[in-house]
């Protein structure tokens, strides 16, 4: 675990090192609503952009705008300080605006061989899964053409079990945090979710099995109050762990680099690139899906129930409209099924948030009688 746990927050990851000295491929994307089963069916390492609380943002201020979020900002400037120079290419999406803002600011300056724009449908309709499947398609050919390898329905079909492989193992993580008492703690489980996501499928399986049967007889952790974590996407280790540094346990998460990505991937096609068209855009539990916010709604209020918890967090990044707008909605309807909420928007990465973040957890336990 303390191995895991060294690596798991930096960028250029020892794995990632190993992977690129044997010449292999690595191509970076920010979206869940990305198909890394694409991308590993074609031989390229999938990574999923992280600034890991990197709080500077000077060289990606240059280029984004101060209301663009300070998560975006901060990933534009690993971009172009040269962290991210080991990167063969990168894929955007259009989750949000200020996801796309970074990569086109980033490929401005990169100017990377590989830059795919994979158009992300805001409906759940028919014509919307055709029209994903088809841009499935369009990755799927440009990944043949660039990386010379042929994207066969058989590997995609191999990459897809692969997955279906991690995702079985991180619900039994999931199931050790949800316990009571719990084997794992919020922080352990954010470190694992954001290791994996630049890792290949099978060797992140191999990594969960060591951490499970390590977990699995592990002492209980104590806590005063089982909270769940939701809202924008964040990849920081560190704010978990100062929430929990208070006695509060995240025992359950709706993030997105979290449980959101891997939760539900249901999907009944033949077809490979439908399938997958399927099992992303039917679960995408994300406020940039326009039309969907009962299911989101419900997805939430399903994992506090199952997970016992005695709280929610709605957190956002500054600026972050889809989750700020979504917020509002989200307390009055968690409180109204009996879940408190406190909602604590903050600055992505920053330290000088640390205290006031403490101390509004601490009054939440108060009012929660924790
Ligand atoms: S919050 Fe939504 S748009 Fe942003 S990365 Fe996550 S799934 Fe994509």
């Amino acid at each position: 675990m303390r191995t895991l746990q060294s690596q798991s927050t930096d960028i250029y990851t020892d794995y990632v090192r190993d992977w690129k000295e044997k010449g292999g491929k690595v191509l970076g994307y920010a979206c869940v609503a990305t198909p890394v089963e694409l991308i590993e069916a074609a031989g390229v390492l999938p990574y999923r952009i992280k600034a890991f609380g990197h709080p500077d943002t000077e060289l990606g201020d240059a280029y984004l705008a101060r209301f663009n979020c300070r998560f975006c900002r901060s990933c534009l400037q690993l971009g172009l300080d040269g962290t991210y120079d080991f990167l063969d290419g990168l894929i955007e999406t259009n989750g949000c605006d200020h996801l796309r803002g970074m990569f086109e600011n980033w490929q401005y300056v990169k100017k990377y061989e590989f830059f795919h724009y994979l158009k992300v449908p805001h409906f759940l309709r028919e014509d919307s899964l055709e029209y994903f499947t088809e841009e499935i398609g369009l990755l799927r050919q440009a990944l043949e053409e660039r990386f010379g390898a042929q994207v066969t329905d058989e590997r995609i079909r191999k990459a897809i079990d692969a997955y279906d492989e991690v995702f079985a193992r991180l619900k039994r993580l999931y199931a050790l945090r949800e316990k009571v008492p719990p084997a794992v703690s919020g922080a352990e489980v954010m470190r694992l979710v954001c290791t994996g996501s630049s890792m290949m499928a099978g060797d992140f399986s191999a990594l969960l099995d060591e951490v499970l049967a390590e977990k699995e007889n592990a002492a209980p952790l104590p806590y005063k109050a089982r909270l769940m974590i939701l809202g924008s996407a964040t990849d920081e280790v560190d704010l978990i762990e100062d929430i929990e540094s208070t006695g509060a346990l995240i025992a359950a998460d709706a993030l997105c680099y979290g449980s959101r990505s891997f939760w539900r991937r249901e999907g009944e096609s033949g077809d490979p690139a439908r399938l997958l068209a399927e099992r992303y855009l039917a679960n995408l539990f994300c406020p940039r899906m326009f039309t969907e916010y009962e299911k989101r709604r419900d997805y939430i209020l399903e994992t506090a129930k199952r997970a016992g918890v005695d709280g929610a967090i709605v957190t956002y990044n500054k600026f972050c409209d889809l989750h700020g707008v979504e917020s509002v909605s989200l307390r009055m309807d968690l409180e109204k099924a009996g879940v408190p909420v406190l909602v604590l928007e903050k600055d992505y990465g920053s330290k000088a948030d640390t205290g006031r973040i403490k101390t509004r957890v601490q009054a939440f336990l108060e009012r929660l009688g924790k």
